[in-house]
């Protein structure tokens, strides 16, 4: 005997994640939508004529992002202007193929697509930076080099603001890793449904409340173009652990999920407990709580081939320290070297000529 969907009189396709109910594949997609619209208008995300870049790396979470923003916006006239924004990392045998996935749903949807790269960016590839540092630590950089590509890539387009496919159990996963690290800075923002306000550019997560389950059923009812192969790189253990984790109290109590983002938004912190000051990186102007921004201080590693300069607590006493020595070897061996960036000439600190990344 089927089991009824208990919003219409159809046959229920599936048992929904978030709470049981039995949903036929119509009122699946009209719910998803509509949360995601209810998620959208309850926290003015948009505002109408605004040019909003997707951010898309051809995973479920991005194609249906991408998706369901061209649905609503046309739905429900947003009256955005809808592009997508692709990072290449530069990782054979992952991103290239991913990135073909975002070429053809560029197609499908009919949007603008803008691919920046962290070989044009840096003069690094992932696979370069892995050469040389390995598989521990990769992600770091990985990740630091990201948030700031995408923000570039965003300046290039003109774009007011980006959207990101971080959905309810990454959010979960990040404050589950925040309140075991005790990163305090982190965890009053991690559950932001917008954040860069303060400096860089706006970034929203419509999915915000959206499971991740749900968010596969989507694409795979909607039969979506999208690419489900694991970085090559992957050795990210500790979010790993967490989400691990996440998913056996999930299994336990489904509303986990939002039972722990809904205690992230409600924390507040301690008026004496202390908080990094933003201020702007004085190389390359990116926001940056420290004299310079974690990108330029791994940057610096790299092509000093320390790599473990920008790794740690400690990086930019590490690297103080490090251009302190180098400046003195520098008044010892000669005059007339490469500016080392820390007196007050003019020269840009760019080390090895390598591309620059100033627009
Ligand atoms: Fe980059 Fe790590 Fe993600 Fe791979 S798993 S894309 S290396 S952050
Ligand atoms: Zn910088």
């Amino acid at each position: 005997m089927p089991v009824k969907c208990c919003k219409c009189d159809g046959n229920a396709v599936l048992k929904r994640p978030k709470n049981g109910e039995a949903l036929c594949r119509q009122c699946f997609f009209s719910i998803f939508e509509s949360e995601v619209h209810h998620t959208i208008v309850s926290n003015k995300l948009f505002k109408t004529g605004e040019k909003v870049a997707i951010a898309a790396s051809g995973g479920k979470d991005s194609t249906v992002l991408a998706h369901v923003m061209k649905t609503l916006n046309e739905r429900h006239k947003y009256g955005l202007e809808l592009l997508l924004l692709s990072v290449d990392e530069g990782i054979t045998g992952y991103r290239d193929d991913s990135l073909e996935t975002v070429k053809r749903n560029q197609q499908q949807y009919e949007l603008p697509l803008k691919i920046v790269s962290y070989e044009e960016l840096y003069g690094w590839t992932m696979d370069k930076i892995v050469q040389q540092i390995g598989l521990k630590n990769n992600c770091t950089f990985c990740g630091v080099f990201r948030r700031q590509a995408l923000d570039r890539g965003a300046m290039l387009l003109g774009v007011e603001k980006i959207v990101t496919g971080h959905n309810a159990d990454d959010i979960a996963e990040t404050v589950l890793m925040n309140i075991l690290r005790g990163d305090i800075a982190r965890l009053q923002r991690c559950t932001a449904i917008t954040t860069g306000i303060e400096g860089s550019i706006p970034r929203s997560k419509p999915f915000k409340y959206t499971y991740e389950k749900e968010i596969v059923m989507y694409a795979y009812f909607k039969k979506l173009d999208y690419f489900s192969t694991e970085c090559i790189y992957s050795p990210n253990a500790y979010r790993g652990h967490a989400r691990t984790y996440l998913k056996d109290l999930e299994s336990i109590r489904p509303s986990t999920i939002i039972d722990i983002i809904h205690s992230g938004d409600s924390l507040s912190v301690k008026g004496d407990v202390k908080l990094p000051v933003q201020g702007t990186c004085l190389r390359c102007g990116y926001i940056s709580s420290q004299e310079l921004c974690k990108a330029c201080i791994l940057l610096e590693g790299l092509n000093r081939g320390l790599p473990r300069l920008g790794i740690g607590k400690a990086t930019a006493a590490n690297l103080q320290t490090h251009i302190a020595k180098q400046k003195l070897k520098q008044a010892e061996d000669s005059e007339g070297e490469k500016c080392s960036g820390s007196c007050s000439c003019k020269t840009k600190f760019t080390t090895n000529d390598k591309p620059t990344y100033d627009f």
